[in-house]
């Protein structure tokens, strides 16, 4: 069956649906909603039956999906009474501004019998595909910690994304990303919160924040999003018990690097490195070593609104499931919590 899907809030991300929606068979976007008029005639120019008004929008549109793409605050308010007029809602990320907002939200796609998900399409990322694959083919053992990051150069935070009332800051922004993704990767529960969030470049809300999380097994994960990093870090990097992984950036550039069959003598003695003697951070003899390189893993973010289309024709799974949303919103309240608190927060989420 053919969908036809509105938009509420044609933004920077809503065009980006726009485009992308043409590579989904199946689905066609007809409409939009926005406050600002300059928006709604780039809309139009797009070829968009447009609306100033959400009630007609809701009454009079020509679809039954309605992607919410405004600033945070508004995700509740107009997903509820999407799904009140009877539409499917696929809603941007971060899904909410509080696991309260967030279960309304589940309550009225339940009242209604309508889907209700969240566009986490970082789960389509080609880097986090990579890393899963490695760890998934048991490629370096079990892992022991894991660091995720992501690193602007600006220091900026655009328009609504500076201020508290909107929901603004990185942990909402980037953070539920790339905590959904570490989520999606362990299957554990996580038992220990730690956050520390910064205000370096813009006063009112995180610009930086380092979440540390730790699974059942004692595995450790961290999270770190700076605006204002002027040197960069890998985006993965993960040590195993067999080895360790670093996957360098979007592109994905990394390699994995493992003990190798030589079997590796000791020294009883102190070595003495450029460094000074030691003999635990003496260099390791390169034969002792192997690199393989990283799997090739390739993704499609349009593979988020296939699933979609799939599922409301009945034949696939949702991808994008509540229970998972609202793991990752009960970490993001722990993190504000652990960062008010100076501690962490025990957990069992
Ligand atoms: P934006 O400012 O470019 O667009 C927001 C749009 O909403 C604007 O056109 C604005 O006029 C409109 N708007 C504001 N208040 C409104 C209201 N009360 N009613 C109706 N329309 C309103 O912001 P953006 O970057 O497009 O972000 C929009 C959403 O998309 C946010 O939730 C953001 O977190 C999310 N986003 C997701 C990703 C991703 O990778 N999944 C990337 C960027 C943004």
């Amino acid at each position: 069956m053919e969908y036809k899907m509105g938009i509420i809030g044609y933004g920077g991300m809503a065009s980006w649906h726009h485009k992308n929606s043409v590579k989904v068979p199946g689905l066609t976007v007809t409409s939009a909603f926005d406050i600002d008029s300059e928006r709604l005639k780039v809309a139009e120019q797009n070829g968009l039956k447009i609306y100033d008004n959400v009630d007609d929008f809701l009454k009079y549109g020509d679809f039954s999906i309605v992607l919410v793409a405004t600033p945070n605050n508004f995700h509740k308010y107009y997903s509820v009474m999407a799904m009140n007029a009877k539409k499917h809602v696929v809603c941007e990320k971060p899904v909410a501004m509080s696991l309260v907002e967030l279960d309304d939200m589940i309550a009225a796609s339940k009242k209604n019998n309508v889907l209700f998900t969240v566009h986490q399409n970082r789960r389509w990322d080609r880097d986090y595909k990579t890393i899963k694959r490695v760890l998934e083919d048991n490629l370096i053992g079990k892992p022991y910690t894991i660091e995720s990051r992501v690193h602007g150069q600006n220091g900026v935070m655009h328009g609504w994304r500076a201020y508290k009332v909107a929901g603004g800051g990185m942990l909402f922004d980037w953070g539920v990303h790339l905590i959904d993704q570490i989520l999606c990767m362990i299957n554990e529960k996580v038992t220990e919160v730690y956050c520390q969030l910064f205000s370096i470049k813009t006063p009112e809300v995180d610009d930086y924040f380092k979440l540390l999380l730790r699974f059942e097994s004692g595995l450790s994960a961290q999270i770190e999003v700076g605006t204002y990093c002027l040197e960069k870090m890998p985006r993965w990097y993960v040590n195993a018990d067999h080895g360790s992984v670093i996957v360098k950036n979007w592109e994905c550039e990394g390699k994995i690097t493992k003990a190798s069959e030589i079997v590796m003598e000791w020294e009883p003695e102190v070595v003495q490195t450029v460094g000074g003697p030691t003999r635990t951070m003496a260099p390791r003899p390169k034969e002792t070593l192997e690199e393989l390189a990283l799997p090739k893993v390739e993704s499609q973010w349009s593979d988020y609104y296939i699933n979609v289309i799939a599922h409301l024709n009945g034949k696939e799974d949702l991808i994008v499931k509540h229970e998972e949303l609202r793991r990752v919103m009960k970490i993001i309240e722990a993190a504000f919590e652990s960062d008010r608190t100076h501690q962490s927060i025990k957990c069992l989420i």
